[in-house]
């Protein structure tokens, strides 16, 4: 636990130089979070490594190291993804953790409110992000903004319970209530550390969920932090997962039958898909889907 409060300590001072070099790397999130890059094993290298061992002989035909990434990411071999991993030490309020820990195929290790007293630390949105509930999405804020007036209101209400909690949980403290008793009505808005660990192919997993624009903007911040520290690192995996899991779109049977009645009318010739970016072998991969799609019942 003392480590915990020694990174925490010197993380601002890192901050500013986090730029230089990703190991160490620290990206500042929401008013008082961070993410910190720990730790690394391995890179795009190790990945193509791995594929070797399994693909032989097989990969001289996508011998390129980007190809072979491709190819792996494109086909769902994520096993050499899995070569890769990455330690982060986050700064994070309990709200964001309980949706993060739902992922579970990280190591995690967390700050102690039973072994540690909780540090008087809160989020605080930023006057922007203090939106209506959304009209279309039960579980999301609109793009509305409020009111200054309206949204300085409900920024007083935010932080006088903040303060009011803790200083309720320093009077449990100051009368030596255990410390995991006088946490209990502590908010979730309350900052906690953690370390989590995880290989690049959950990550990319994590990643695809909480980087989209359905995920809750406080946690997609911190997605977007790691991501941009996995891009330095495995920069061909990286553009793979861009290209095939993030920006890449999933068709339902329906949308399927769909999209077969708006492809009849066209035809689809060499030069258009070449332009679009495919290489060759995606093109040919892109006529099968496109076949496949065709033939839908
Ligand atoms: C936008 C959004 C809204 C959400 N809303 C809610 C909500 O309202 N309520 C709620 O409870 N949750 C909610 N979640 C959480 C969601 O249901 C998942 O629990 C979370 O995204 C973790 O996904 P996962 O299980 O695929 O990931 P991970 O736990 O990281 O697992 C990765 C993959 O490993 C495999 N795996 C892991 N553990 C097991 C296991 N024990 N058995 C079998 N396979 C396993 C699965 O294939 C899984 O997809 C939401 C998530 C998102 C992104």
């Amino acid at each position: 636990m003392s480590s915990v409060e020694t990174h925490s300590s010197s993380v601002h001072h890192q901050a500013a130089s986090a730029q230089q070099f990703p190991e160490g790397r620290v990206i500042s999130c929401l008013d008082k979070g961070f993410v910190r890059l720990v730790d690394s094993m391995g890179s795009d290298a190790a990945i193509v490594q791995a594929a070797r061992v399994s693909y032989g002989a097989g990969t001289k035909q996508v011998s390129e190291d980007r190809g072979l990434i491709r190819y792996l990411m494109r086909h769902a071999h994520s096993t050499p993804f899995e070569m890769v991993e990455f330690k982060f030490h986050v700064k994070l309020p309990i709200f964001v953790a309980r949706q993060w820990i739902r992922h579970r195929t990280a190591n995690v290790n967390e700050y102690s409110g039973r072994y540690s007293v909780m540090h008087d630390e809160f989020y605080v949105p930023e006057g922007a992000q203090i939106r209506p509930q959304s009209a279309t999405n039960k579980q999301g804020r609109g793009d509305e903004t409020l009111s200054a007036d309206e949204s300085a209101h409900i920024l007083d209400l935010l932080k006088t319970g903040q303060t009011q909690a803790y200083q309720d949980y320093e009077t449990l403290l100051d009368r030596n209530v255990a410390r995991e008793l006088a946490r209990i009505n502590l908010p979730v808005s309350m900052y906690t550390e953690w370390y989590w660990k995880i290989d690049l192919h959950n990550l990319f997993h994590f990643l695809r969920l909480r980087m989209d624009a359905h995920a809750q903007y406080e946690i997609r911040v911190y997605a977007e932090a790691m991501a941009e520290m996995v891009r330095e690192i495995t920069p061909l995996a990286f553009e793979a997962f861009e290209d095939y899991a993030l920006n890449a779109v999933r068709l339902t049977a329906p949308e399927t039958r769909a999209l077969k009645r708006l492809l009849s009318a066209h035809d689809l010739d060499d030069a258009a898909l070449l332009e679009s970016g495919l290489s060759k072998r995606e093109m040919a991969e892109f006529r099968g889907k496109v076949e496949k799609i065709r033939a839908a019942q």
